[in-house]
């Protein structure tokens, strides 16, 4: 089958307060992680299309919640990337403000999907970000970015460690991903569609990872 691409992506709003988040009841997933985790490349990959989400040459910049529309009926949502270090208190605490909103919004979202550089151990932040996902018994998805830049062993070292640090439960996928060479798109998109769709089970099977 022909890897699933939506027909119409526009964006929508940028949103910096938490009354302008849509509230259509169109199903919604999240795209979350450290600033330069590879985020804007990857929708891209996912999307189709080259340059729809900006690739950031100033990381951490992105003080907003992005809304893309997809074919009329879904949407992608593109978190501000956390832990960028040049950032002050007080644009930190502003981020956790609307972050804390957005997951409070939870029956909006069918799927959040935490993406962690391959390259790198998850971070003190990346705990946080997993705690805040699954205390709340969000649907999520944890994705590894930039798995070109591995090679041999690394990649199957990468995947057990991510899980054991992040302490993931069985049910969350965690997906191998490389927006550069298209690693892992198509299970990464399986997995978003089924989630928009509504069908719970194809998002706790654990078949993508590797
Ligand atoms: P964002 O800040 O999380 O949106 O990250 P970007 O998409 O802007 O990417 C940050 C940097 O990582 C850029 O220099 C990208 O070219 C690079 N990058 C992103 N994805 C990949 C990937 O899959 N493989 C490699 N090798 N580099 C990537």
């Amino acid at each position: 089958m022909a890897s699933w691409k939506p027909k119409s992506v526009s964006f929508v709003r940028a949103v910096t307060r938490i009354d302008d988040f849509p509230r259509d009841g169109r199903p919604e997933i999240a795209v979350m992680g450290r600033s330069n985790v590879g985020k804007s490349s990857l929708i891209n990959r996912v999307l189709g299309r080259r340059s729809f989400a900006r690739v950031s040459k100033t990381p951490g910049r992105t003080r907003e919640v992005h809304y893309y529309l997809l074919d009329d009926r879904r949407y992608l949502v593109d978190l501000p990337g956390f832990g960028y270090a040049r950032v002050g208190k007080e644009m930190r605490r502003q981020w956790s403000r609307l972050i804390e909103a957005y997951l409070g919004r939870k029956e909006a979202l069918a799927l959040a999907v935490h993406l962690v550089d391959a390259r790198h151990d998850p971070t003190p932040l990346d705990a946080m970000m997993r705690d805040a996902l699954l205390s709340r018994g969000l649907p999520t998805a944890v994705v590894l970015t930039k798995c070109d830049k591995l090679s041999g062993s690394a990649l199957p070292r990468a995947l057990s460690r991510t899980r054991r640090r992040l302490e993931l439960p069985r049910e969350v996928p965690l997906v191998a991903t490389s927006a550069a060479d298209g690693t892992g798109i198509d299970a990464l998109s399986k997995l978003m569609i089924a989630a928009w769709s509504g069908e719970q089970a194809a998002w706790s099977r654990r078949e993508d990872e590797a």
